[in-house]
């Protein structure tokens, strides 16, 4: 019988994309035949970075690896895992209270689209306290945050 290949989702805000983020991607390229980076539309955030902004450089930091693809969507994310063909929807998990948000939205998603299992996977202990909100608040204030970025991110490029 033939395999099917593996893909998953890594869903996410990535405003900016982090040393975490990438760690998470890279360690879970084991796992996986394909990961879909994610970056959804949220609402409730308004963002650093535009949309066109981090999908390039998210696109640039992966160009020479063909099992990581990246897209922006605008809908739900069971929606776009089921749109790509995603069977896995990758997570990471930093803290306790990563885990508690987690669960819960997992358990709804797994009502909603029991097709689609959730994957968690901890973070490094040396980026457990790197986050995207700490990183633009850095960023607004000019700081530098070089130590939290994948080193290939440019992001001179997109701060004014
Ligand atoms: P969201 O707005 O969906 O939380 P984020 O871009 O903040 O989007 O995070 C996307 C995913 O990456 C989440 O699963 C989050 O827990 C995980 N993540 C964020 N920062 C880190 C980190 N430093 N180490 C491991 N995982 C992380």
């Amino acid at each position: 019988m033939k395999e099917m290949s593996k893909t998953a989702v890594f869903p996410g805000s990535f405003d900016p994309f982090t040393l975490g983020h990438e760690s998470i991607v890279l360690r879970a390229l084991g796992l996986f035949d394909k990961i879909i980076i994610g970056i959804g539309s949220n609402n409730n955030k308004s963002s650093f970075f535009t949309a066109e902004q981090r999908l390039e450089m998210i696109q640039n930091l992966f160009a020479g690896n063909d099992k990581v693809e990246v897209q922006y969507y605008e809908e739900l994310t069971i929606k776009f895992c089921r749109r790509v063909g995603a069977q896995f929807m990758l997570r990471g998990l930093r803290t306790s209270s990563d885990f508690e948000y987690e669960k819960s939205i997992a358990q709804v998603n797994q009502v909603m689209l029991p097709e689609v299992e959730s994957v968690f996977m901890l973070t490094l202990p040396e980026h457990a306290s790197i986050n995207s909100t700490v990183v633009r608040d850095v960023l607004r204030y000019g700081g530098d945050v070089s130590k939290f970025l994948p080193a290939n991110i440019k992001i001179e490029k997109y701060i004014k």
